[in-house]
């Protein structure tokens, strides 16, 4: 590619370096990635976005964007102002496995529900619940067809944080070949990655799975049990 900058120049909003900025305001709205913490990747057939490291997600635009060729890994467009995100290899494992869209939060709801597992269940048990109406937002697993149903058990597995986020790439792996069935992997005292086919379905699973993290939470506190036994 000669010029790098051709990649990100669209006047369509659903362009992935246009998507990615209307996408980061939005999560930045509901307290997923203050403090430039979080982020998002598109696959874009061959290709993969990127939003960068330690810039303010609200006020990203396209040309903070990061491009990534989906085989060699090497950067098609790689801005000289901005670190590439530590959230990378993240992204990428989840694209490996078939996503088109990757979505990472610091939600205080997925901090919240790590620890709270880990008090009541052990620090190897994943996060359970059922019979909550908004489960039917998340996909039943890899290659199976439809959604969860109403007395479906959502689980999502749970990793151990590390000092450096792309020292989580190996346990998130692991977790997704442990889970195969999982759209999501939580991070203890960390957050949540989610991921989905399109951006659409990505961004679905992420809200279903905020809101479900948000009831449970507020469900323990009232002492009410996630799950039937
Ligand atoms: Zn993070």
């Amino acid at each position: 590619m000669s010029d790098p900058d051709a990649l990100i120049r669209s006047s369509d909003p659903e362009h992935p370096a246009n998507h990615i900025c209307t996408l980061c305001a939005k999560f930045y709205s509901l307290g997923w990635v203050t403090g430039t913490g979080g982020g998002t990747s598109i696959r874009h057939g061959d290709k993969i976005y990127i939003a960068p490291s330690g810039v303010q997600k609200e006020l990203m635009r396209p040309t903070d964007m990061f491009v990534m060729d989906f085989e060699s890994r090497e950067y098609l467009r790689r801005p000289a102002a901005h670190k590439p995100s530590a959230c990378t290899p993240l992204f990428y494992a989840a694209f490996k496995r078939g996503a088109g869209c990757c979505i990472h939060t610091h939600s205080q709801w997925a901090v919240l529900v790590t620890l709270l597992v880990e008090r009541d269940f052990g620090s190897s048990a994943p996060f359970e619940i059922e019979q909550i109406e908004q489960i039917k937002g998340i996909p039943k697993g890899r290659d199976k067809v439809g959604n969860l149903g109403y007395f479906d058990r959502l689980r999502i597995p749970i990793i151990e944080n590390t000092a450096h986020e792309e020292d989580l790439t190996d346990s998130l792996e692991k977790a997704m070949e442990e889970y195969p069935d999982a759209y999501a992997v939580l991070v203890r005292r960390h957050g949540i990655y989610v991921w989905g086919d399109n951006v659409h379905k990505a961004k679905t699973q992420c809200e279903s799975i905020d809101y479900i993290l948000q009831l449970a939470v507020e469900m323990k506190k009232l002492g009410l049990p996630w799950t039937t036994k």
